[in-house]
């Protein structure tokens, strides 16, 4: 628990300067507000990225940022300009500055990031919350009772280091050889639409994938529109972290439209339809994603929430999390809603937090956002489902086990499962006490311990 007190402070929302990158001085404001500019101007790989910081950044982080692409990396480099102008958004953004910021932290991952011995967990693997093994169609998870989601898109317009989807989203890294959808898009979509229709037990849909921003406006636009034609769907909400990371994508006024002409359907057929989007720290949320924010609840949307991950190093305080939700309530009309604790993928260990310091954090923020603002911090445990952090049913923290109980039982579960059975959730080894590290150290588990070659291991095959 921090021993002073958070003073809140409205937050002035502000434009970094993107000027201040080398490559992008001569940039006008009429080129970044141009959603195809962004688009066009990506950054894929080092290089592109050595042209825009210039004699900024050191030889050193770019040497470091291609032993992680060589070595470590789960996804590929993307990076929209808007992006990479949060990162040291008050300053040059010179090597040690850039190696600190946080966004950076998690957008951009160098080798030294990663944890030296225990790089990633035993437990840690490709889709570690098993989606493929719930699938009622290619790309369809059918988790939980009521609910399901429909990854509509492998791609987005960035590229997050710690992303869940690894296994599928993105093209593949010199580690990680990804799983490709076998049906074509709008087959998949077909079959997806066809299980809605026939399964009235589900009443809420999110449409995810990747990011929706990168399926064609119409596309989604008729797909979303298909769904309000079932009646038991009520709840839709869509998930794009393009809200913050390419703002000009919803900002365009064909997309405005369009979302305004799927609102008005929703709410004449009494569908709550939302925007999920995803941001983890405070410096993300600028005028133009607040523009964004608010020109789609203008247009209809019931709410726009964000589901952020709790990560060492980018958001791991209370200040950091409350900074960032009051950017987000205040500033931009955005629900804090979720934090989840990182999942367990390969090469995460260094952004994944213990149980107990998200339990903590949980009670920190308390009491100062309102209550339907105020997110909850969860714990996603494999095949047991989303729970707050505060609901583990066993906690042994040398060996940083938590067990977990469930009380639903989805459409892919075994018929026969006890139903008192426990789930395990496991804390970074490299922060356990010396006599829960030398256990692990000890066990002779058949699972291997930290390796980060991939190639060719999907789990979804
Ligand atoms: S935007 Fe979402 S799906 Fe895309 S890489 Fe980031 S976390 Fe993964």
């Amino acid at each position: 628990m921090s021993e002073t007190a958070y003073v809140y402070r409205q937050r002035v929302l502000s434009e970094p300067d993107w000027r201040r990158f080398p490559g992008w001085r001569d940039v006008t404001r009429q080129e970044w507000l141009d959603v195809q500019w962004q688009r066009a101007h990506c950054l894929k790989n080092i290089r592109q990225l050595r042209e825009v910081t210039g004699d900024l950044v050191d030889d050193l982080f770019f040497a470091d940022l291609a032993r992680d692409q060589a070595e470590s990396a789960t996804m590929s480099m993307l990076l929209p300009p808007q992006m990479l102008n949060t990162m040291v958004p008050d300053a040059p953004p010179d090597s040690a500055r850039l190696r600190a910021d946080p966004v950076r932290r998690y957008m951009l991952p160098i080798a030294s990031d990663r944890h030296p011995i225990w790089p990633s967990h035993p437990y840690a693997m490709r889709d570690s919350l098993h989606e493929a093994e719930m699938w009622a169609a290619e790309g369809l998870t059918h988790r939980y009772p009521t609910k399901v989601l429909a990854e509509v898109v492998s791609t987005c317009p960035q590229y997050c280091g710690h992303c869940t989807r690894m296994d599928l989203v993105g093209p593949s890294t010199p580690q990680v050889d990804k799983y490709r959808f076998a049906l074509r898009p709008g087959d998949r979509l077909e079959r997806i639409v066809e299980y809605l229709r026939a399964t009235p037990t589900v009443r809420d849909v999110v449409v995810s994938g990747g990011d929706v921003a990168n399926l064609p406006w119409p596309r989604l636009e008729d797909f979303l529109s298909r769904l309000l034609e079932i009646e038991h769907l009520r709840d839709i909400r869509f998930a794009s972290k393009a809200l913050i990371g390419l703002p000009q994508h919803w900002l365009a006024a064909g997309t405005v439209a369009g979302v305004a002409r799927v609102a008005r359907v929703a709410a004449e057929r009494g569908v709550s339809l939302a925007l999920h989007t995803h941001a983890n720290a405070a410096a993300q949320i600028t005028p133009l994603v607040a523009e964004a924010s608010r020109a789609l609840l203008g247009a209809g949307l019931r709410d726009v929430r964000n589901q952020g991950v709790l990560m060492a190093g980018v958001n791991d305080s209370r200040d950091e999390l409350l900074d960032l939700c009051f950017a987000l309530a205040d500033g931009a009309g955005v629900t804090p809603y979720y934090f989840y604790l990182c999942d367990l993928i390969p090469g995460s260990e260094h952004w994944r937090l213990p149980l107990h310091e998200a339990q903590r954090l949980q009670e920190s923020i308390m009491g100062y956002l309102p209550g339907f603002a105020t997110p909850r911090l969860v714990c996603d445990v494999p095949y047991a489902g989303k729970h707050w952090v505060h609901q583990a049913a066993s906690y042994d923290r040398v060996r940083g086990i938590s067990t977990w109980t469930k009380s639903f039982r989805g459409p892919f579960d075994p018929v026969a499962e006890d139903p008192s059975r426990q789930y395990e959730y496991v804390d970074p080894i490299h922060t356990l006490p010396a006599e829960g590290q030398a256990w692990w150290v000890a066990q002779a588990d058949p699972r291997p311990l930290p390796r980060l070659n991939l190639i060719g291991v999907s789990s979804c095959g």
